[in-house]
């Protein structure tokens, strides 16, 4: 019997999505460069499905039935190229090939755009949820032709996580490279979700005082109410968790330099081309490289100046950071959502942002209860322009305001940084204020420059003759 789809590419992700695909009983064709990889898959797993074994990529093509689809699970950017180069002359027209690695959404309009111009499908897939998601159902956000999603749909619906309410979380996104985008701003996001989490850890440790085991308890409680999520989840786990070795809170022993691997930087790269105002993502990005630089901050500890005012601690200082967390966590899927809108404007792509934010309910790194109440904000005709101009959620971070600004100011106070719930507030604070210091930005830019200027009182551009005798 022929495979209904072939997976090339057997490393973490491409291994279980093969075993995915099989368990919910797909005939898996499997390939990988060195047989090794699908022999080792075969030897663990081989009873959990129909698997066929190929060693080649001829001999996976051969065993697929048509229209074929195969799937890439290799190492993103030139591999991916190079095995396209390999599969293009073995397919005939509307195949279907599948990228479903973390490419980078302009490498996939490029592929796109090519493959069309010989008659195949080219389909960027985000996949997230990391390794277990793409065993047990990870959140799918497939891009490509809608032919295309007709022929791969069903089956990614079918391996991918349910909401509760049954919903795949799994739709066509929109053409070319729509999905690799979504996944990336999601990825930002998740940046962001992180940051914000590690900014509430610091401030309850550093001016509260409250050890790793007391703040899992903490986080476990959160976990009950509006932020409830697999991050403030996992939160509790990993700081509640003792290292065998030390005695010590794990979470003291592991060195403070936070790794990336360049979703994150991907996404601010593209909302500063598009003049998307991520902020709160790329103070995110810009605290994992700040606490890379060991060396620089080791200087700076020794001849940088700290605080030295005494601070006395709002009443309920850790309510204050649950709700400053909250509303920091707005601004971060608002601001990402905003990235959508600019980035469907600039592509054409239809994006929905109540479906994309019910993508991101199960199997996904950033899901949270939240997303349902995202959902709803951009149900109906009309979406609204910002997401915190919902009346849910006008209402939601209206209440912690207060709270809020107790916590930046604190921070500043003390000296403990919190670059996303203070640009965040920044953010927040600029979308309602009637005038911003930018009149002053274009009266500089006008005198220095003569880039001209627009006026309030009536239309066209002005420039002014600064000085007389300039
Ligand atoms: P990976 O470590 O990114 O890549 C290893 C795989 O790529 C191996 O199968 C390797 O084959 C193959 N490969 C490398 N260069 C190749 C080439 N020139 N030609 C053919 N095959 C080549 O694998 P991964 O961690 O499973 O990730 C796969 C994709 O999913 C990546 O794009 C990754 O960013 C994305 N992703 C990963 C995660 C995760 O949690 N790991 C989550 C979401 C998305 P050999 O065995 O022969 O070396």
């Amino acid at each position: 019997m022929p495979a209904q789809i072939g997976v090339t590419g057997l490393a973490v992700m491409g291994a279980n999505l093969a075993r995915n695909f099989a368990r919910n009983g797909y005939t898996v064709a499997l390939h990988n460069r060195s047989i090794g990889k699908t022999d080792a898959l075969l030897e663990a797993h081989g009873d959990e499905g129909q698997f066929i074994r190929t060693e080649t990529l001829e001999e996976l093509v051969a065993n697929l039935e048509t229209p074929r689809r195969v799937m890439i699970m290799v190492k993103a950017g030139a591999p991916v190229d190079s095995v396209i180069d390999q599969l293009v002359p073995l397919l005939d027209e509307d195949d279907i090939i599948i990228d479903g690695g973390n490419s980078h959404y302009t490498d996939t309009r490029r592929r796109e755009a090519a493959l069309a111009e010989k008659g195949l499908h080219f389909v960027g897939v985000g996949v997230s949820g990391g390794e277990e998601g793409a065993l047990l159902g990870p959140s799918i956000m497939p891009g490509g032709s809608k032919q295309s999603y007709q022929a791969l749909g069903p089956m990614l619906e079918k391996i991918a996580a349910k909401a509760d309410d049954g919903t795949p979380c799994c739709a066509w996104i929109s053409t070319d490279g729509a999905g690799h985008f979504v996944k990336m701003v999601h990825n930002g996001i998740e940046y962001a979700d992180m940051q914000v989490i590690g900014e509430a850890y610091d401030l309850m440790r550093h001016a509260a005082g409250l050890e790793p085991d007391e703040q899992a308890k903490i986080f476990a409680d959160w976990n009950q109410g509006e932020l409830s999520s697999f991050l403030i989840e996992i939160t509790a786990e990993v700081l509640g968790h003792t290292d065998a070795a030390t005695g010590k809170p794990l979470v003291d022993v592991i060195q403070d330099s936070a790794g990336q691997k360049g979703t994150g930087r991907w996404t601010v790269q593209s909302g500063l081309d598009m003049g998307s105002p991520v902020s709160a993502i790329a103070e995110s990005v810009f605290a994992r490289s700040l606490s890379s630089q060991r060396d620089i901050r080791a200087v700076g500890q020794e001849v940088l100046q700290g605080h030295t005012a005494e601070v006395n601690l709002p009443e309920n200082f850790v309510e204050d950071v649950r709700q400053a967390l909250f509303a920091s966590k707005l601004v971060s899927y608002a601001q990402g959502l905003d990235m959508l809108t600019s980035a469907a404007g600039e592509y054409g792509w239809e994006l929905k942002l109540d479906e994309i934010a019910g993508l991101w309910r199960e199997g996904c790194i950033i899901r949270a209860a939240l997303l349902k109440d995202i959902m709803a904000a951009y149900k109906g005709e009309t979406s609204p322009a910002n997401l915190l101009f919902t009346p849910a959620f006008t209402e939601a971070i209206g209440k912690a305001v207060p709270a809020w600004r107790r916590v930046v100011a604190v921070a500043a106070q003390l000296g403990i940084p919190a670059p996303v719930f203070s640009s965040s507030l920044a953010y927040y604070d600029g979308l309602r204020r009637d005038r911003l210091p930018a009149a002053l930005t274009q009266g500089l830019r006008d005198f220095f420059g003569a880039h001209t200027y627009r006026r309030t009182d009536k239309e066209g551009t002005f420039h002014t003759l600064w000085s007389g005798d300039r």
